[in-house]
């Protein structure tokens, strides 16, 4: 896969370099191009923000520079701008993205964009409510999360089949040595070699965080038989303890 990504710090991205997804690189498995769109400003030193129209605080960025910058790129792909009012990221767009040959990020910075760069976007996309300084961890987020999805760049003692939001639920419980730390003990079934029963204890234990720590995860959720049976004893359980 080929990333692309237009910003003014091309600097920050030295975390992409590093473990999984530096080794993938080094291993061709996919490539960071980064751009700095200031490159391709055409005003005096090289500006590529202004005042915006209407007054108010902050400087806006200029549509040209990043029009350009798009323009100069041989394989942009799906072109994704970061902005606190697009769609929200999530680990179902991560696996859509991961299946594309290539991507293109536009960071913002200072207060944000020109409206007509939304314009030149397949995608608008937000890390969650909050407002950053910039797109750049943003755009690092959603690459890391997108990248490791990608064959090879986990290794195989690693799988992102069983994890959370994989297949609509958070992960179970995992436990490793000591057996029992201080008196808190690993669960029984765990130790007991019985792949299926553990197995069927995880999934338990998958739903039973889900509906516990975020419930809308499981809403529109089409339950098996065993799961709606699991649910209930789930909701037997809770009541128990409270
Ligand atoms: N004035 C804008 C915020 C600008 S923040 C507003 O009110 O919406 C500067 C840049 O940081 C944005 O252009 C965007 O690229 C990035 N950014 C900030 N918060 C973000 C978030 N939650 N998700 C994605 N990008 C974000």
């Amino acid at each position: 896969m080929n990333v692309n990504v237009l910003t003014l710090f091309p600097d920050m991205f030295t975390p992409l370099q590093v473990s999984l997804l530096g080794r993938g690189q080094e291993d061709g498995k996919w490539k960071l191009n980064l751009v700095n769109f200031r490159d391709f400003s055409e005003r005096p030193h090289k500006s590529v923000d202004d005042t915006p129209y209407g007054g108010g605080a902050g400087m806006v960025l200029q549509i040209m520079p990043i029009k350009a910058a798009l323009e100069s790129l041989e394989n942009k792909g799906k072109v994704i701008i970061t902005a606190p009012q697009g769609r929200t990221f999530n680990e179902q767009m991560a696996q859509d993205w991961s299946k594309e040959e290539n991507l293109t990020f536009i960071c913002g910075h200072f207060e944000g964009f020109d409206h007509r760069i939304y314009g030149l976007a397949d995608e608008i996309v937000s890390i969650g409510d909050y407002v950053l300084t910039g797109g750049e961890l943003p755009t690092m987020s959603m690459i890391d999360a997108t990248v490791r999805l990608l064959p090879g760049i986990l290794g195989n003692a690693m799988s992102p089949v069983e994890e959370s939001f994989s297949d609509g639920l958070l992960e179970y419980p995992q436990y490793t040595r000591p057996a029992d730390f201080e008196g808190q003990k690993v669960p029984d079934i765990l130790l007991s070699g019985n792949h299926g029963k553990i197995d069927e204890w995880r999934h338990y234990q998958a739903l039973k965080t889900t509906f516990l720590k975020r419930p809308d995860l499981l809403k529109g959720r089409e339950l098996t038989k065993e799961e709606q049976q699991m649910l209930l004893d789930i909701k037997a359980e809770s009541e128990q303890e409270q």
